[in-house]
């Protein structure tokens, strides 16, 4: 018998693209006809939106799998496809950023302005005596000298390797020894939660304990007090001294761009690296057409940090190669209020908003009054990544913040992917509540069951992808055996990414959460996304995070964490009573098979710094074990709490 996944829940609303917005989108139904026709000669279509200083001989060497070359023998730089192409064309003026301090301070950046700045930080990139091939260290609060900095590198042909601002000393330490870094650039710090939150003395820290790093360049953001030693050079001093003129040499489509560690909700992180032509094609091309950006009119604002993949493809690499005008915003979403993200939309008058279910469960939790009080009739396409968006959440940002006009893309991809793979297209599309629907034009994706067979409509599998893309991880780091091992050797022929997924009554994709989560109960392969989902659709519920504990009737039973919507009693008697109409909602929803043991109400998840809930470390709660790797925590305090809630909790019949 082939393992499969429960297919449990069902979904029949759906809401098709407004007929305006169907009218005059970039990319319409045909697109998915024309790749399916000629795969390459549709993505050798796409690279042609930028521009080559050398044409390629060949759009696809897959004679060495799973080592792809795309676009073979090309040329082309990535800086000048983001920038100087822009300004080139007369739209030197245009704003590129709208930054947005969390303090309240604000900066314009244009197109121009971008180029002069990219332009004298390649100067001094190059005069500290970085050249091609150099790896660069970024670790940088959410200000414009983030993204200059990221495209300073690949002007030059340097590797970077952006670490989220919020690391520690150890996470930042072991990437620059595994990246052989020379160079970091920094701050001495950004604005986070009404106060200035300092950088660089874990930088100073990680300098000395690699011992690699010859040049630590760093921007002036909060003016705190900072030590200094002779690495130590300020942006101030150097980049802005330097020279506005940079001639951009152009580099093989294969060149290395990024290396970018992975998240770490499953475990240690992994250096993906990825590289040039690709990589630009496919988030170039993506942005425009899950997006639907039109860049003379839209303001398109991604609420994801620079150091992980989103800040990459959707802040800097594919808005600024489309030409786009964005919104970059440094600070917390309540700071200095709850209401701190809809006041940007309004201010800005944002267009297209892409941000996390993460996000939007937790502004659910804050409440519905919040975004009412905001003017957000500028929002035209919403966007969300990083999880699978729960069917209630889903609808919560469609009534709350689409205010029930705007279509969602509900984009499934990853660090390893580059840019996205399974998305609705906004003018095509009508889409399910819940589900990233198809796999876009020029993508093979399929749901295939232990034994690589395809899994009929409503049946559910593992997430595999059937053909190389063009902005494919093209190995770990230093590591290609482990890049072999990881990705494309479960399954022959194609790459596994890890997720389990499954295809509805029409054939429409779900993703249902990593397949290490998937819970063994009384035989029934079920996902922690659909009793989760279940829990959400509860009226009282904002979040809830399921895990299998080991049970010695059931094998496996599901045990769930569940965050109450703001105005909900939980004291004493009133939070029984809700625990126990939560379970029969599950079984009600779901069926008997997926109602949860035991639900404890508790007020935060473990996340990692990227928002997404840490499940692994629930179930080594729930199992009474020592908890496993820690590093990539948001807040280590949540899991002290949740340990000592769970002793004192009795497990239900
Ligand atoms: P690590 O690989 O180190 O455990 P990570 O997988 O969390 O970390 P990312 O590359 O940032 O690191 O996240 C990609 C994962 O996020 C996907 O494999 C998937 O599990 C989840 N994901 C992203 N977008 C979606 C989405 N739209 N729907 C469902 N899941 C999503
Ligand atoms: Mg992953």
């Amino acid at each position: 018998m082939s393992e499969t996944l429960e297919n449990l829940s069902s979904e029949t609303r759906q809401f098709p693209p407004p007929a305006d917005l169907a009218a005059n989108a970039n990319v319409k139904a045909d697109a998915y006809e024309e790749a399916a026709a000629d795969r390459l000669a549709f993505w050798a279509k796409q690279a042609e939106r930028l521009a080559w200083a050398k044409p390629w001989d060949q759009i696809l060497d897959w004679s060495n799998p799973p080592f792809a070359k795309w676009f073979v023998g090309g040329e082309l730089n990535i800086a000048y496809n983001c920038v100087d192409r822009h300004v080139e064309a007369g739209n030197g003026d245009k704003v590129a950023i709208h930054w947005e301090g969390e303090p309240g301070d604000t900066r314009t950046v244009t197109y121009s302005d971008l180029l002069k700045l990219v332009s004298q930080a390649a100067n001094t990139l190059t005069d500290l005596g970085v050249t091609a091939g150099d790896r660069v260290m970024i670790y940088m609060p959410m200000i414009p000298e983030a993204a200059v900095a990221m495209l300073a590198c690949a002007r030059i042909g340097a590797t970077h390797s952006v670490v989220f601002g919020g690391f520690s000393v150890d996470a930042l330490a072991t990437r620059i020894d595994d990246a052989d870094a020379k160079v970091v650039i920094t701050a001495d710090g950004g604005y986070r939660r009404g106060k200035p939150s300092a950088l660089k003395p874990t930088v100073d820290e990680a300098v000395a304990r690699t011992g690699r790093i010859e040049h630590v360049l760093v921007v002036r953001r909060t003016g705190q007090e900072v030590e200094w030693t002779d690495k130590d050079k300020w942006w101030h001093e150097t980049v802005e001294q330097a020279s506005p003129t940079h001639e951009a040499q152009a580099f093989d489509s294969e060149h290395p761009l990024f290396i970018l560690y992975t998240s770490g909700t499953t475990g240690k992180p992994k250096g993906i690296l990825h590289t040039t032509g690709g990589y630009l094609t496919q988030t170039s091309y993506t942005h425009h057409a899950v997006f639907d950006l039109k860049a003379d009119t839209d303001v398109y604002w991604c609420t994801a940090d620079i150091g992980w993949v989103t800040g990459h493809s959707y802040i800097v690499y594919g808005p600024l190669s489309n030409g786009a005008t964005q919104v970059m915003y440094e600070g917390t979403p309540d700071t200095p209020d709850r209401g701190r993200f809809w006041q940007i939309v309004d201010k800005y008058k944002v267009s297209i908003l892409y941000t996390a279910p993460t996000l939007i469960r937790t502004m659910m939790k804050w409440g519905d009054d919040i975004p009412a009080k905001y003017d957000l009739s500028s929002l035209r396409v919403l966007g969300s990544v990083g999880e699978p968006i729960n069917p209630e959440a889903w609808i919560w940002y469609r009534e709350h913040v689409g205010r029930e006009r705007t279509p969602i893309v509900d984009t499934w991809w990853q660090t390893e992917t580059g840019a996205i793979m399974i998305s609705p297209l906004p003018g095509v599309t009508a889409a399910k509540p819940g589900s990233a629907m198809t796999a876009l034009p020029g993508i093979g994706a399929d749901v295939i069951d232990d034994q690589a067979q395809s899994v009929p409509n409503g049946g559910g599998g593992f997430l595999v992808l059937t053909e190389p893309w063009p902005s494919m991880l093209r190995t770990i780091w230093g590591d290609d055996q482990r890049f072999i091992d990881t990705y494309w050797s479960r399954f022959d022929g194609y790459y596994f990414a890890g997720d389990g997924a499954k295809k509805d009554a029409d054939g429409a994709l779900w993703l249902l959460g990593r397949v290490d989560d998937v819970m063994l109960v009384s035989g029934h392969n079920i996902s922690t996304t659909e009793v989760e989902s279940a829990l959400v659709s509860h009226p009282s519920v904002a979040e809830a995070a399921v895990v299998g504990a080991t049970d010695p009737t059931t094998g496996q039973a599901i045990v769930a964490f569940t965050i109450p919507r703001g105005n909900v009693d939980t004291a004493g008697d009133a939070g029984e009573a809700l625990i126990k109409d939560l379970r029969n909602h599950v079984a009600k929803t779901l069926g008997p098979i997926a109602k949860p043991r035991q639900i404890m109400l508790v007020a935060e998840l473990p996340k990692t710094r990227s928002g997404k809930i840490m499940r692994r470390l629930l179930r080594d709660v729930a199992e009474n074990r020592s908890l496993g790797d820690v590093t990539t925590l948001q807040d280590s305090t949540v899991m002290d709490l949740i340990s000592s809630g769970l002793k004192t909790a009795k497990p239900e019949d």
